[in-house]
């Protein structure tokens, strides 16, 4: 790509979609020329601080020498092929991989496209499961409000039904089964009477219910809700006495985010089927895996259809494999879980907001921070804020948070926290 072009700014506002943007009134787009390690280069010539990872993605940050040279020299070779009658080493390589380094009983895996797609993926499994088994009326799943899954429909029908497309969508999305959200924080105790409720729900449904689908520990776009890992351990519970399976979507929370490899860790369970992606190839290529147990592999297989009905002609891409093994390896080392805890310690120096007007709670797990405010952000006012203080955060809602790669220097997390700082403080939002 020739670099010294300058962004047809005008042509993108005209003709091309950002997530979820209007034609008519887009919010506006800066031109990004390039990336490496925790920066985002804009075409003006600012360099920015990232604060987002990419929507959890970059964890290495940009251009890490190792994925890029994986990614060359797979490029290389094999850039893609058919999955369908073909294997290759990196898609075995980092099948491996997944199936070390997530909890134990998870040993089967769907290479996936994207996250969304990985959901699907997992809601086909829980079904194809129960209609194996001969359980014809399990084909609704139950999930908590708050919930976030993609943007595919199987996946909408899975996510908060005030915030999210389920009004616009009525009639035509499949219905679902709704408890409240896990409202216990994690820095609390938890408290048993909506353990009691979780459990009536459980008794009345279960009939028709193949699985329960949540987001362990952090519940991301639905409000960044860090809740207790004890809701976690009871959900493990009533999936085994009521027959439902457990679905956790680690899309977001996976490969350390959290503080831990995996979210679940916090509450020492393992669903039956787990969705991963977001950071799987360090944010270089999109990839997304699906993994189950034997159980429910072999159940899936023995039923009336005998496969898995899903094979996207991208499945298993060489290229995006190859990264993340890359990546993989990367977040295995020991420096990869001390970067985060250095991360958490560091950003806990957002509570300097927690005192500020409008500031309703400030809360860190993680390479994870949150700032909620009591209303909601103007995202262009704040983001152009931001960009004169060298940083790139993107709100949403009430919420100012950030996740930035693990590879982020101290003095970078300072320059965040003091951009948040500095918005609220000075009214910028
Ligand atoms: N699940 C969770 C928890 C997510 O955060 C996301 C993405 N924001 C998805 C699923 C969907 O993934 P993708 O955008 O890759 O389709």
């Amino acid at each position: 790509m020739n670099n010294k072009q300058p962004i047809d700014v005008e042509f993108d506002r005209e003709h091309i979609w950002h997530p979820y943007t209007s034609m008519i009134d887009p919010l506006p787009v800066y031109p990004a020329k390039r990336t490496y390690q925790n920066k985002i280069e804009l075409e003006s010539g600012e360099v920015l601080i990232d604060g987002m990872a990419s929507w959890w993605s970059a964890v290495h940050g940009y251009g890490h020498p190792e994925i890029i040279a994986a990614i060359k020299a797979q490029a290389d070779t094999m850039s893609h092929v058919m999955f369908g009658g073909l294997t290759h080493q990196p898609a075995v390589e980092l099948c491996k991989l997944l199936v070390e380094l997530t909890p134990a009983p998870l040993n089967r895996v769907f290479l996936a496209d994207g996250g969304s797609v990985s959901v699907e993926v997992s809601i086909k499994m829980a079904i194809q499961y129960w209609l194996s088994k001969g359980k014809k009326n399990k084909t609704k799943i139950m999930t908590a409000k708050k919930g976030y899954h993609g943007d595919t429909f199987a996946a909408m029908s899975v996510c908060d039904p005030v915030n999210s497309m389920h009004a616009m969508y009525q009639g035509f999305l499949p219905e679902q089964v709704f408890v409240d959200a896990p409202s216990s924080h994690f820095y609390d105790t938890q408290n048993t009477r909506e353990l009691e409720i979780l459990e009536s729900a459980f008794a009345a449904h279960h009939d028709h219910i193949a699985a329960f689908i949540i987001e362990p520990i952090v519940q991301n776009a639905g409000g960044m809700n860090f809740y207790h890992p004890d809701y976690l351990k009871a959900l493990r519970e009533l999936c085994d006495k009521y027959e439902v399976l457990l679905i956790l979507d680690e899309i977001a929370t996976g490969f350390g985010r959290t503080g831990k490899m995996f979210a679940c860790e916090h509450a020492g369970i393992a669903p039956d089927i787990m969705c991963v992606g977001k950071a799987l190839t360090g944010g270089n290529m999109t990839l997304a895996a699906t993994l189950t147990t034997k159980e429910v592999a072999l159940g899936i297989s023995q039923g009336e259809a005998k496969v898995l009905m899903h094979g996207p002609t991208f499945m298993g891409n060489p290229l995006a494999c190859a990264a993340a093994v890359a990546s993989l390896k990367i977040v295995k080392r020991p420096e990869t879980m001390a970067n985060i805890q250095r991360v958490n310690t560091a950003l806990k120096a957002l509570t300097c907001c927690a005192s500020l007007d409008h500031v309703k709670d400030v809360r860190v797990l993680g390479a994870i921070g949150v700032v909620e405010l009591d209303q909601v952000v103007d995202v262009a006012k704040i983001q152009a804020f931001f960009i004169k203080q060298g940083v790139w955060i993107r709100p949403f809602g009430k919420l100012i948070y950030i996740m930035p790669p693990y590879t982020t220097p101290d003095e970078d997390i300072t320059a965040l926290v003091d951009a948040i700082y500095s918005a609220i403080a000075s009214g910028h939002y």
